[in-house]
């Protein structure tokens, strides 16, 4: 019989048109554990010794933004301190050699971009990011901030330029993953629980519109069972073995 891998690398080279392949990426937590990046959602989270209501609400910066900008910043910290893991590099491979477009992630850490991928759309935002509660203004956090709370030039507080508990995800990003989701040839799903929508959802758009599914991930999950291949395993070590054996193809 033959193994996950080698049938994965067999359904993608059947869609590569000149050497190219049409492809997404949907990346969740799963493929940053190994960076042991801190979970912004989820119950093993940078949260998970506070009540995630009262910290991952907008009210709860609002009314206590001291004590939740001085735990923030830690946060900052560990994420700018964090390296990318063998996933993430074989993401950007896959970019740089034209077999993948773009990489929708649910991870806000920016390890994607650290790895080199270009195209990708964070869809819960990113955490060293930051906006005005007033004026909207964005910008970046290279280290953690000295003033706590960090405030605009326009004198009221940032907030972490991030999907909140309870908030909407940014419709234009979602619009265009929906699409992108319809119109490639593969989608590369990667650890993800497959739990949270409307992430969740595009791998199943993606099958009803004739897209192939591959999926990498430790446990199965509800995306499971619609995967032209699911390969089961710690994505940091099948990812890599996928797209070296896909280049030699
Ligand atoms: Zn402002």
């Amino acid at each position: 019989m033959k193994d996950e891998i080698t049938l994965a690398v067999e359904v993608a080279n059947s869609l590569k048109k000149k050497d190219k392949l049409h492809a997404y990426v949907l990346t969740g937590a799963g493929t940053s554990r190994a960076s042991n990046i801190p979970t912004f959602r989820g119950e093993d989270g940078l949260w998970e010794k506070y009540n995630f209501e009262e910290v991952a609400t907008l009210n709860a910066w609002l009314k206590n933004p001291v004590k939740i900008w001085t735990f923030y910043a830690e946060g900052i910290q560990l994420i700018l301190d964090s390296k990318p893991n063998p996933a993430h590099n074989a993401i950007a491979e896959l970019e740089a050699k034209n077999f993948c477009q773009y990489v929708i992630t649910q991870n806000a850490d920016g390890l994607h971009q650290k790895a080199g991928s270009k195209n990708v759309l964070e869809i819960h935002g990113n955490l060293t990011r930051v906006r005005c509660t007033k004026c909207n203004k964005k910008q970046v956090f290279t280290e953690p901030p000295k003033e706590i709370p960090p405030k605009c030039q326009c004198g009221s507080m940032y907030r972490p330029d991030v999907v909140l508990f309870n908030e909407q995800l940014p419709s234009d990003l979602i619009t265009k993953s929906f699409d992108i989701a319809k119109k490639v040839d593969l989608a590369i799903i990667v650890g993800t629980s497959a739990e949270v929508v409307p992430a969740a959802t595009l791998p199943f758009v993606s099958k009803e519109s004739g897209v192939k599914v591959l999926v990498f991930n430790k446990e199965k999950t509800d995306h499971t069972r619609i995967a032209d291949v699911f390969i089961q395993g710690k994505c940091e070590e099948t990812l890599p073995a996928f797209v070296e054996r896909l280049s030699k193809n």
